[in-house]
């Protein structure tokens, strides 16, 4: 009986030393802008990154917006610096994301915003419209 509690005693170490280093790696690659927002909260984040996206802005006006302002599709109100819209056929919606060394949530989607492209959320045209089109790496925060 020893002897094959021995042999499970060395499986399972092999079974969890072969899954730990896929998330250490995800953890080194973010670090640097990690480091940042993981002095806000207590638990280090682990970034994956998800490359790089097209991201453009957007605002609550009728030009970016229509007659919907800061209702976005899933029902939360935008916020700036917090609401992101995107397709969410490639980021699913209440997604944290990590853009910019900012931590956003998806929870807008809108009907040019396809494929890795990201719109964020500003409160005034004029911002949304200096932010243009930038190209930034996007993170998901894992939860
Ligand atoms: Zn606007």
């Amino acid at each position: 009986m020893k002897c094959r509690h021995v042999i499970a005693g060395i499986v399972l170490t092999a079974i969890l030393g072969a899954a730990l280093p896929a998330s250490a790696a995800a953890d080194e690659i973010a670090a640097p802008s990690a480091a940042a927002a993981a002095s806000q909260a207590d638990e280090p984040l682990t970034l994956i990154p998800l490359g790089v996206f097209t991201t453009t802005g957007y605002c609550p006006c009728g030009s970016c917006s229509g007659r919907w302002g800061r209702l976005t599709s899933t029902g939360a109100l935008a916020a700036a610096g917090h609401t992101v819209a995107v397709d969410p056929r490639v980021i699913p919606y209440g997604a944290r994301l990590m853009i910019n060394g900012v931590i956003c949530t998806a929870e807008d989607r809108g009907g040019g915003v396809r494929g890795n492209h990201i719109d964020i959320f500003y409160d005034t045209h004029e911002e949304s419209r200096l932010h243009g089109a930038q190209a930034a790496e996007v993170y998901l925060i894992q939860q």
